[in-house]
């Protein structure tokens, strides 16, 4: 049985008093929470304050990014080593906006992938199809590239150490959720495509939905079989909404 994992993405929001508060709120309310694991991923310099006031709550919390290389001459990057000294346990690579905005390759993600693993950090893997390639029918292709990417570097039992994350590009931030059958059939896609080469690690893989993900919407979309929680951008940054889709997990 799959452990669902609700992971709070915050982007650049936030404020040293704002996140303080945040995380009052969500603390407060986890006791609700009964069966879904819960992070927040919070900008890097925000680190060792999420860390402060969440050490020993049950709350993990990780970075939205990170290098691929180990340390050196990469002026404005983070170093898995660096999340690990604030105490991160997971971390977010290949988002579409560091994709899109950051011409992110699915080689590096791969390698930030693989970086992020070495260092013993849980990383979350997204993929995921713009609005173009969906309408162009190549969503699988996609989803598939994004994935191999990994699986080539690392070979299949590297998904074992990670979380995948489907987040449709045009579900994010617009409103417009993927529906429970949209998200679960690419979903059961990611699945088969892992089991066809490692049935064990395609049972424990977790897959999150990401895309406008709200309190209520998560339900019936984190019911269906191949939906392991959520990975959530916006209603992360409200302490009710989030806690709101923790509990959907019960
Ligand atoms: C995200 O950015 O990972 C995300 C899912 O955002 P939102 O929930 O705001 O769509």
């Amino acid at each position: 049985m799959r452990q669902p994992l609700v992971a709070g993405n915050w982007k650049m929001n936030g404020s040293l008093e704002s996140i303080s508060l945040l995380l009052q709120g969500i603390k407060a309310g986890m006791g609700d929470v009964k069966r879904a694991a819960v992070a927040v991923c919070a900008p890097a310099i925000y680190l060792p304050a999420v860390q402060q006031q969440l050490q020993g709550s049950g709350i993990g919390w990780g970075g939205q990014d990170v290098s691929a290389e180990a340390s050196g001459a990469y002026t404005g990057e983070i170093a898995t080593s660096m999340l690990k000294d604030f105490g991160c346990q997971y971390v977010i690579v290949g988002h579409s906006e560091r994709r899109a905005y950051h011409g992110e390759t699915d080689e590096l993600v791969a390698r930030k992938y693989a970086a992020a693993r070495a260092a013993g950090l849980i990383p979350i893997l997204c993929v995921g199809e713009t609005l173009d390639e969906r309408e162009q029918g190549v969503t699988e292709s996609v989803v598939a590239r994004q994935l191999d990417a990994v699986i080539q570097l690392e070979g299949v039992g590297a998904l074992a150490d990670g979380v995948v994350a489907y987040e449709p590009v045009w579900a994010i931030g617009t409103g417009k959720t993927a529906t429970p059958e949209q998200a679960q059939e690419v979903h059961g896609f990611i699945r088969q495509r892992v089991a066809e080469q490692d049935a064990t690690v395609a049972e424990g893989l977790r897959i999150l939905y990401g895309g406008s993900m709200k309190p209520d919407n998560a339900q019936e979309l984190i019911a269906k079989p191949d939906i392991d929680g959520g990975l959530i951008g916006g209603a992360s940054l409200n302490a009710a909404d989030f806690l709101g889709i923790c509990t959907a997990a019960n």
